[in-house]
């Protein structure tokens, strides 16, 4: 690598699923070869909403060795040059005290509700979020679709999201409501964004991002349309490439 021609004061970041590799696939070698490529002319971070193990799994065993930053689980998770650089919760973020609350909040409210089935695993407990779910994550598909179609006529998921809402207000919480049976629940800001008050502290001049759930709603809009950022939205991992070599290499 020529070092001369790095320009250290570019970062960009990639997402992994879609944007870096075909969805929950493994990066294809020439990806792999064009993000060394790419590390000849500026610095290189991947920004993944899964856990690390999982990157790695996509991404290469050695991934942290083979970019600048990994910023796993939006970068509660972070490494750079090869080094663990730091590490965040939730239960250290919002503290014992409010965590309980709302566990129990959620565990009373959800005592209230009578539905055709409930099974167990009501709340999940994640590094990032806690995973809110009333029929319980255990059910089976048959369980989950019922769910699921009581949930869209009946709104369980939203008023409860309102309850939550109304109780914790001003607690820095956000909630995503998705898939079939649960919803999310977050600090503000802990989306890939985090990772940006991260690489702050490296005062780049320009951060470009590549992600393809850019849409409102999506994993990567909040990111994308950061005005810390230079947003781009891609297809897939071939057009990742290609603008990359219109942006870097002509
Ligand atoms: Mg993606």
């Amino acid at each position: 690598m020529n070092d001369a021609t790095v320009d250290s004061t570019t970062l960009c970041l990639f997402d992994v699923d879609g944007t870096l590799t075909a969805a929950r696939q493994v990066v294809t070698p020439d990806m792999a070869d064009f993000l060394q490529r790419l590390r000849t002319r500026v610095r290189v971070g991947v920004v993944g909403g899964s856990d690390l193990s999982k990157i790695k799994e996509q991404l290469g065993a050695d991934v942290i060795q083979k970019v600048d930053y990994v910023f796993a689980e939006n970068g509660l998770v972070a490494y750079k040059n090869g080094q663990l650089l730091s590490v965040q919760s939730i239960q250290a973020h919002m503290g014992e005290e409010l965590l309980q609350d709302f566990i129990n909040f959620c565990l009373n409210y959800m005592a209230t509700i009578k539905l055709p089935k409930k099974r167990g695993t009501f709340i999940e407990f994640r590094n990032g979020m806690l995973n809110v779910s009333p029929v319980g994550r255990s059910c089976s598909q048959e369980e989950r679709i019922e769910f699921y179609e009581l949930d869209q006529k009946e709104k369980i998921r939203e008023k409860f999201v309102s309850a939550l809402k109304e109780e914790f207000k001003g607690k820095g919480l956000s909630f995503s409501i998705g898939g079939q049976i649960s919803f999310d629940v977050f600090p503000d800001g802990w989306d890939k964004r985090y990772c940006l008050g991260i690489v702050e502290k490296d005062h780049y001049s320009t951060i470009h991002f590549f992600g393809d759930k850019t849409k409102p709603g999506g994993n990567d809009y909040e990111i994308f349309s950061d005005p810390r950022t230079v947003g781009h939205e891609v297809s897939c991992p071939e057009d990742t490439r290609r603008l990359c070599e219109q942006l870097f290499f002509c």
